[in-house]
């Protein structure tokens, strides 16, 4: 008998790429299926900002835009909700899954065909975040959602808050009236004419080089899910993320541990390790627990094994769609 790989033992944890395909409903059409394997893989790592970032959760001020701020153990850290983390790497795994689609169609006999068409044979309809979702598709099984006369499928994936290790003061600055900057009521305006001080907007923003470390559970899932989610991440960080997102907000991330447990530490652990410099060897700090089996946890080029699987996984889910 030949010896698995680590990641051989870290795929045979997962469930099959099939359960990925939506039932039937009698009555409602297509839906996502309910996976219960009680199997998670948690994903742990660090998002580094390349630019000037905008985390804004709230609405208001009309011409001023502040960034999230929290107390938390001895520092004022930019704060970076769950829920905007999450909206955006949604979007971006939806990008993705469309392109993939097409590119999949391109190279199987279907031509220049779009997305929506195959969307909509497959899932009943062509899925829109946030307000027309499919509950049938991969992103809909993965992210959740809900629909008027049809039901709701529960989010197989869970964000958690996170904040700057970087003290405000060191990674928080603010600024006047910026170029680039979508103010809508400038756009047009003679340059050449001195404006008032009610045309500049005054924002504040989060620095270059400020980190935030993360942690995100995905429940029940199979291979394509994880290496889906890898890719995703990087996606949003070209992407952007935050306010302005269009000239803002661009991340690199690393990932530090990819494991078929669940964490035995928690954001707040990893914003201490990385502002002491503890987490330079992954490996000592990160440890997990058993969900179903001993966890198997890969590190560093182990990782980039899994999101080199995405093709070969994406193929295996849309010959299990058109099978059906
Ligand atoms: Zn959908």
């Amino acid at each position: 008998m030949t010896e698995q790989t680590k990641l051989d033992q870290f795929t045979n944890q997962l469930a099959a790429v099939a359960t990925l395909v939506p039932r039937d409903h009698k009555k409602v059409g297509k839906i996502a299926q309910a996976i219960y394997t009680r199997q998670v893989v948690t994903i742990v790592g660090v998002k580094t900002t390349t630019s000037r970032f905008l985390p804004v959760s709230h609405e208001g001020y009309s011409n001023e835009t502040y960034v999230d701020k929290v107390e938390l153990w001895g520092k004022t850290r930019a704060e970076f909700i769950a829920r905007k983390l999450k909206g955006v790497e949604r979007r971006a795994h939806m990008a993705l899954f469309r392109e993939k689609v097409e590119t999949y169609l391109r190279n199987n006999g279907g031509g220049q065909q779009g997305w929506q068409t195959f969307f909509e044979e497959k899932f009943g309809k062509a899925c829109t975040i946030p307000d027309s979702l499919c509950v049938a598709c991969w992103n809909c099984s993965l992210f959740g959602g809900m629909e008027a006369g049809k039901g709701a499928t529960f989010s197989r994936i869970r964000y958690f808050d996170t904040f700057s290790v970087e003290d405000a003061a060191e990674c928080i600055q603010s600024d006047d009236s910026p170029e680039g900057m979508a103010i809508g009521n400038t756009v047009g305006e003679d340059l050449s004419v001195e404006r008032s001080e009610a045309s500049f907007h005054r924002y504040e923003y989060v620095k270059a080089e400020t980190r935030f470390p993360f942690i995100t559970i995905i429940e029940s899932p199979t291979l394509l899910d994880v290496a889906g989610y890898l890719a995703a991440v990087k996606l949003a960080d070209q992407h952007g993320y935050g306010k302005y997102s269009a000239n803002h907000g661009k991340f690199k991330t690393e990932f530090l541990a990819v494991s078929t447990g669940y964490p035995l530490f928690s954001v707040l652990d990893l914003l201490t390790w990385l502002e002491n410099g503890e987490l330079t060897n992954p490996k000592e700090k990160l440890h997990f627990e058993t969900a179903v089996n001993n966890p198997v946890t890969l590190f560093g080029e182990e990782i980039d094994e899994i999101r080199s699987k995405l093709d070969g996984q994406f193929r295996a889910y849309m010959e299990a769609l058109t099978k059906q």
